[in-house]
């Protein structure tokens, strides 16, 4: 596959006495889907926590845009999370806000970018995904898949070299989750650098460069997307494609 993003060797992590990840060794492709599947429980949201410095690990270590990262290292992570964004189940929204200024708190106070050009940016961005009618409208006025999609333009706007999702459909609506999958399709045929952790099969299948499957904290597979939905090589990835199908 193509240069590498992140690359996690010998990866543990513990919490108290209880070890969720197990010697992880991963990559992650530069401008391609990576789609993190397993079983609830299995370490997806703690692992692609590890990858922008919200979670410590306990030992081995992580090299992410050429840096070498060691656990608990939180002073090079400060500089590298300004190159990645995340998006949640929970969209976090400061409910006292408008849209707007939910989506230019980022680039004005932290990024310190010109008012006039993140307006302008902001705007494109709310229209791409539909919202343009909303700048001005409070969280409490939105659906969830609206507030999922003022999450993701709230991302987005800081310009990410890697972007990742941790199940961002899980708490929406049926109807909601189609259009939020069409706006994640659309970022992938731009080349952004995504993490995707989803329960969504379909969606996963037509996204997914690379898969990586987890179970119990470990990497039970990795490779090739088309590969794995089509010829998975263990009998739990199999066991697993089944009972989602
Ligand atoms: P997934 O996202 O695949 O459902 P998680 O990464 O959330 O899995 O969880 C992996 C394991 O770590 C689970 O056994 C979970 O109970 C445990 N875990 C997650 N967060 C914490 C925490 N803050 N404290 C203790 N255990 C945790
Ligand atoms: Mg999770």
């Amino acid at each position: 596959m193509s240069e590498s993003l992140i690359q996690t060797s010998s990866l543990d992590k513990f919490y108290g006495k209880k070890q969720v990840l197990h010697q992880i060794n991963v990559t992650i492709p530069k401008n391609k889907v990576t789609v993190l599947l397993g079983p609830s429980g299995s370490g997806k949201s703690t692992l692609i926590r590890t990858f922008n410095g919200l979670e410590n690990f306990s030992s081995g270590e992580i090299n992410i845009f050429g840096q070498t990262i060691e656990p608990r290292n939180n002073k090079q992570w400060k500089s590298i999370q300004t190159r990645i964004g995340m998006v949640f189940q929970s969209y976090d929204l400061f409910p006292n806000m408008t849209v707007m200024k939910n989506i230019l708190l980022g680039p004005l106070k932290v990024q310190k970018r010109s008012r006039e050009e993140v307006v302008e940016k902001a705007k494109k961005l709310l229209s791409e995904v539909g919202l343009s009618e909303y700048e001005n409208a409070y969280p409490r006025q939105l659906s969830g898949g609206q507030k999922q999609r003022v999450a993701i333009v709230r991302a987005l706007i800081l310009n990410p070299e890697l972007m990742l999702f941790d199940e961002v459909t899980a708490s929406l609506d049926p109807e909601m989750v189609r259009g939020i999958l069409d706006i994640l399709k659309n970022l992938a045929n731009k080349n952004l650098t995504m993490v995707i952790v989803t329960h969504e099969m379909n969606f996963a299948r037509q996204v997914g460069n690379k898969v990586i499957f987890l179970e119990n904290g470990r990497v039970v597979e990795q490779g090739d997307g088309a590969t794995f939905f089509t010829h998975p090589t263990t009998k739990r990835a199999e066991a697993f494609l089944e009972s989602m199908s």
